[in-house]
C-alpha cells in the first residue's frame, strides 16, 4: 500500500446557514471550492440553543445529494418526495435532491447538543434531472466494526468486509465514522483514483508524520490507502472518499448544474413552482 499523504489543511469558516443556524465550512470555501465530487462539508455543533434553534426552514435543491450524519441531537425533515425523517445520534440521511426537492430541517429539541456533518456529493450530468430519492437508517442500522483500541462505524464503503448502510452509486462514496484510543492506529485502502479528505473532530491525530489539528479538513494526496495515528487523547474523525466526476460544476446556492443556463433554469422553474417534478419513496429503516 502507497499511503496518502496530507495534501492540503483546510481551516473551516463559520457560516450562517437556514434560518441562522452557524456552521462550520470546509469544503465549499475559498480555499477549497469543491474536491469532485464533493461540493461542500459542514460541521454543526453546538450546545446553545441560540445557535441552531431557527433551524433550516422550507429550501430548494437541484443537482446533487446530500448526505448528513448527525452525531448529537434529534432533526426531523420534511420534504416534497413526502419524506418525514427524524435525524438521531448516529444516524444518517441521504437524500438524492436531482431534479427538484424543497425540504425542512428542524430541530426536536430545545437545549443540549446538536451535531453532525452535512455533505454535499455531486451528481453526473446524467443524473442531475432524474428522480429523487431518498434512504434514512437509523443510529441502531449502521454496521460497526468493534477492533481493540478502535471502532469504525461504516456509514457507507465497505470495512473489514462490512458494507454501509448508504449506497451512493454514482460515485462509490466511503464514509466511516473511527473512533481511535490513544495511540492507536487506523488504516484503509482506497481507490488511487478517488479523492478523499479527514476530519478530526475530537481528539488528535495524525498521517504520514504530519498533524491533522482537530476542526480542520485534511486533503489527502496520490496513494492507494491511508494510515492514521491517533495522539495521547485518542481521535475521533470521519474519513470521506468518492470518485471524482471530472464534469463542469457552476453553483449557485442550492443548485448545482454543469451550465449556468442550467442554473437560471433552476432558479426559473423554482419561481414558477416547477422546481419538484417527482415524488419518490423512501427507503432505509
Ligand atoms: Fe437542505
Amino acid at each position: 500500500m502507497t499511503p496518502r499523504t496530507l495534501r492540503q489543511l483546510v481551516q473551516t469558516h463559520a457560516v450562517s446557514e437556514g434560518a441562522g443556524v452557524t456552521v462550520h465550512r470546509s469544503i465549499g470555501t475559498p480555499a477549497l471550492k469543491n474536491l469532485d465530487p464533493f461540493l461542500m462539508l459542514d460541521h454543526f455543533g453546538s450546545d446553545d440553543p441560540e445557535e441552531y434553534i431557527a433551524g433550516f426552514p422550507d429550501h430548494p435543491h437541484r443537482g446533487f445529494v446530500t448526505f448528513t450524519y448527525m452525531l448529537e441531537g434529534h432533526m426531523e425533515h420534511r420534504d416534497s418526495m413526502g419524506n418525514r425523517g427524524d435525524l438521531l445520534p448516529g444516524g444518517a440521511q441521504w437524500m438524492k435532491a436531482a431534479s427538484g426537492v424543497i425540504h425542512s430541517e428542524m430541530p426536536r429539541q430545545t437545549q443540549g447538543r446538536m451535531a453532525g456533518f452535512q455533505l454535499w456529493i455531486n451528481l453526473p450530468a446524467a443524473e442531475k434531472m432524474s428522480d429523487p430519492a431518498y434512504q434514512e437508517f437509523s443510529p441502531a442500522a449502521v454496521p460497526e466494526v468493534e477492533e481493540p483500541g478502535r471502532k469504525v462505524r461504516v456509514l457507507a464503503g465497505e470495512y473489514a468486509g462490512r458494507r454501509g448502510v448508504i449506497q451512493d452509486p454514482h460515485t462509490g462514496a466511503l464514509y466511516l465514522d473511527v473512533t481511535l484510543g490513544p495511540e492507536q492506529g487506523f488504516s484503509q485502502a482506497l481507490p488511487a483514483s478517488h479523492n478523499a479528505f479527514v476530519y478530526v473532530f475530537e481528539g488528535s491525530a495524525a498521517t504520514g508524520g504530519r498533524d491533522l489539528p482537530r476542526h480542520s479538513l485534511a486533503v489527502l494526496g496520490p496513494g492507494d490507502g491511508v494510515e492514521v495515528i491517533a495522539g495521547p487523547a485518542g481521535a475521533r474523525f470521519i474519513l470521506v472518499a468518492g470518485q471524482p466526476l471530472g464534469e463542469p460544476v457552476v453553483q449557485y446556492g442550492p443548485f448545482v448544474m454543469n451550465t449556468r443556463q442550467e442554473i437560471e433554469q433552476a432558479f426559473a422553474d423554482y419561481q414558477a413552482g416547477r422546481l419538484v417534478r417527482a415524488r419518490a419513496a423512501m427507503t432505509g429503516s
